[in-house]
């Protein structure tokens, strides 16, 4: 349920509805935006006098939520959600992009990429240390090596870093990362999303390759609920009958999710489609559908990739695809 109330209502008053309703059991979730301030009310409602609410002199709307998601939803938070992380922002029409190496394979590797692509004009700098892998033999990732490569090219660039969590036990090696990945395969890892809804970082959050747009919302409320708002959504395909992408990207939850919720939706055109060739067009279609930002696999040397070389754009691929995302962006916001 939210209750919208007037504009001007004094600070006194919102606070004396507030204690009234949390005397009721009732969670609260405040937005104060430039026009209204909206209550949103979390837990059981059902006891809410609602006729008493709309009653009041200070309340302009009372309305049901039907979402089983709250904290994500727009209803409650009307204003887009802009995440910043060193000079990067992300949503409310600021666009990020994030490039980088599917994999940190060595410090040659990571530095070289993370100079080359912030000439580019990337914003942060991506590099998975630990990597879910289909299988048990294939690259690993280099783990905590990784990370501390990742925090050297943090320190030569002054990118910010995004990495994958698999284990909320690694979360202390991730102090210098700014922005928590959580991948795919772990969107519905609720144990998981709980511990980082307690920690104070952005996490950015991809949307499961079988998942729904309701379910990454849900996922995205269990790290909401434990008091951290700063969740980025992430398209990143979905699989479908189709065998001659990687998987399908599904461009259209971006203005769904925009519709639905506040929080800032970034497409990774890369583990979208598998392909080098396909990237650049399906990057463009995410900037020009109105993404806020793009996470692009960049490699050195993609034929010597420990990790998804085919989909891995080199530095000059991206380079041109950094200009013609600007471009895009240039024409829809005239
Ligand atoms: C990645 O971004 O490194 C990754 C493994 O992506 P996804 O979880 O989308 O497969
Ligand atoms: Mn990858």
């Amino acid at each position: 349920m939210i209750v919208v109330l007037k504009p001007q209502t004094t600070q006194d008053k919102i606070d004396h509805l507030v204690g009234w309703l949390n005397n009721q059991g009732i969670q609260i979730h405040l937005s104060v935006g430039s026009e209204y301030t909206i209550i949103g009310l979390i837990g059981n409602t059902d006891k809410v006098d609602v006729e008493l609410l709309e009653s009041l002199d200070m309340v302009m709307a009372v309305r049901r939520v039907g979402e089983p998601f709250k904290q994500c939803s727009r209803m409650f938070h009307p204003e887009d959600t802009v995440i910043t992380v060193g000079n990067a922002k992300i949503g409310g029409g600021n666009f990020c992009m994030i490039a980088g190496p599917c994999s940190v394979e060595s410090e040659a590797q990571i530095l070289e990429v993370a100079q080359k692509v912030k000439a580019s004009g990337a914003h942060i700098l991506r590099g998975g240390a630990f990597k879910p892998r289909t299988s048990p033999y294939a690259f690993q990732g280099l783990r905590a090596e990784g990370l501390t490569l990742l925090s050297e090219a943090k320190r030569v660039t002054g990118l910010p870093l995004i990495s994958e969590i698999m284990n909320v036990n690694h979360l202390p090696l991730f102090e210098d990362v700014d922005i928590i990945q959580v991948g795919a395969r772990n969107m519905q890892n609720f144990d998981l999303l709980q511990e980082l809804g307690h920690i104070n970082k952005p996490i950015l959050l991809k949307r499961g390759l079988a998942n729904t747009l309701k379910e990454l919302l849900m996922s995205a409320e269990y790290i909401m609920a434990g008091g951290n708002e700063q969740v980025i959504l992430c398209e990143r395909g979905i699989r479908t009958f189709e065998t001659y992408t990687r998987n399908t990207l599904d461009l259209s939850a971006v203005p769904k999710l925009h519709e639905i919720s506040h929080l800032p939706v970034v497409v990774d055109p890369s583990h979208a489609t598998g392909e080098v060739k396909l990237v650049p067009s399906m990057a463009l279609a995410a900037a020009a559908c109105g993404a806020d930002g793009l996470m692009v696999e960049v490699h050195n040397d993609p034929a010597h990739a420990r990790c998804d070389g085919a989909q891995s754009l080199t530095p000059e691929q991206f380079n041109k695809l950094a200009a013609q995302v600007r471009a895009v962006l240039e024409v829809i916001r005239s």
